[in-house]
């Protein structure tokens, strides 16, 4: 029993939780993808709810999700991070030290990350030397920015969604395994706020909800990886073109992988979920507001003191930017960057104000005429008028997949 192999060598029992674990959570995370098209299904569970009103047992679908409130910072070195709100979060570890005991010390800087916000768009104000509708846009792109840069920030709710994804071939029609039923994965969507109600409101729209919907997802072929996202259309499919109706045998299949589906494990593909010891947390936040800490303290005994630590990232963090962020009174002006003599700069970098060019319209694939078509939901962003170009019709992935419609029950 005392050789290494046998204390420290783990078994591989499942293929499927290997490939799962091996890369590193990721293959449960769904991701959008460039120019590509999603055939995506939301499963559910089925209660039964008694009506408070009349008594009366009601059949209700619930979907499969977690709701998680998530401060987001990045780190000194500019490294993207996240944490679930650690508030009210009581945890041990096994032999009974305390974790976590319900204070969230990212909740307890944000006041602090504002001061800091507000000292340094005082700081700007003061120093930017522009005048009139430059100063004014400028003033108002810095201030976003400083925004943007609080060390710590009010959570932001996501929902992270359990859905069924099939693999669809080159066609875009799905891929039918050897069970004779399209194949699919499992993942587990992360969906803001925003997005929920986007989402929500376009399967209202076509009589629907959330539960038991197929969506077809497609995402416009851009670098940018916002517009990926913002830009992507979502269309409900038309109810009986589902695959769950077209194939019955496909519903208890799906059932059966989602009823052994556990959330364990997407904290690999979910940073936040790996969550913080209170310790760890107050440790990131201290670190991170250590000269802010240092400034107010010497602000006590000195009040002319100041808060340098922007003042010296900021150079060479954003050259072009036309100033940005530097300057306070008394500090030594950033030569590439100088006012001359408090005059206005003649040559303000001009930051590019032209959207990057976006192909509106995914170039429609020939496609037979489907014989229903639910309705095309507008990108969400706003996009140039192309011309006049068929509607792709949202459910050619069905072609020739027949169209039978049984009636299904679970
Ligand atoms: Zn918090």
């Amino acid at each position: 029993m005392s050789s290494f192999l046998k204390s420290a060598s783990k078994q591989v029992t499942d293929v499927r939780n290997f490939l799962r674990e091996t890369a590193g959570g990721n293959g449960i995370k769904y991701v959008s993808e460039k120019g590509a098209k999603h055939l995506i299904y939301i499963p559910y569970t089925s209660n039964v709810a008694v009506d408070e009103a009349t008594g009366a047992q009601v059949a209700t679908k619930s979907i499969i999700a977690l709701k998680g409130d998530v401060h987001e910072w990045t780190t000194q070195d500019g490294k993207f991070k996240a944490t679930i709100c650690l508030k009210d979060v009581v945890r041990k570890d096994d032999n009974g030290v305390i974790l976590n005991d319900g204070t969230c010390p990212f909740c307890d800087r944000i006041s602090d990350a504002w001061d800091i916000y507000n000292y340094r768009k005082e700081a700007e104000e003061l120093s930017c030397k522009l005048t009139g509708d430059q100063r004014k846009q400028h003033l108002e792109k810095t201030f976003r920015t400083f925004v943007d840069e609080r060390k710590s920030k009010e959570v932001r709710t996501y929902m992270y969604i359990l859905v069924v994804k099939f693999r669809l071939n080159e066609a875009g029609a799905p891929v039918i395994g050897s069970d004779n039923l399209p194949e699919y994965e499992l993942k587990v969507m992360k969906l803001s706020a925003s997005r929920v109600e986007k989402l929500q409101q376009q399967i209202a729209n076509t009589g629907s909800e959330l539960p038991d919907a197929e969506l077809i997802f497609e995402y416009p072929n851009v670098e940018d990886k916002r517009l990926i996202v913002s830009q992507s259309t979502t269309t409900p499919v038309f109810p009986n073109n589902k695959l769950v109706v077209k194939y019955p045998e496909l519903q208890n299949k799906i059932n059966q992988d989602v009823a052994k589906f556990e959330w364990d494990g997407i904290e690999k593909a979910f940073q936040e979920w790996q969550g913080m010891s209170s310790i760890e947390a107050k440790t990131t936040m201290d670190n991170m507001f250590e000269k802010w800490d240092e400034y107010k303290k010497q602000k006590l005994v000195n009040p002319t003191a100041k808060y340098m630590e922007y003042l010296v990232e900021t150079p060479s963090a954003v050259p072009s930017l036309g100033g940005e962020g530097i300057g306070a009174q008394g500090i030594p002006v950033v030569p590439q960057m100088s006012a001359v003599g408090g005059a206005p700069v003649p040559n303000i970098p001009v930051i590019p104000t032209v959207a990057p060019q976006v192909d509106a319209v995914a170039a429609p694939q020939a496609v037979p005429v489907a014989p229903q078509v639910a309705p095309q939901v507008a990108p969400q962003a706003t996009v140039p008028v192309a011309p006049q170009v068929p509607t792709v019709d949202p459910n050619a992935v069905f072609a020739g997949t027949g169209s039978a419609a049984p009636t299904i029950t679970v």
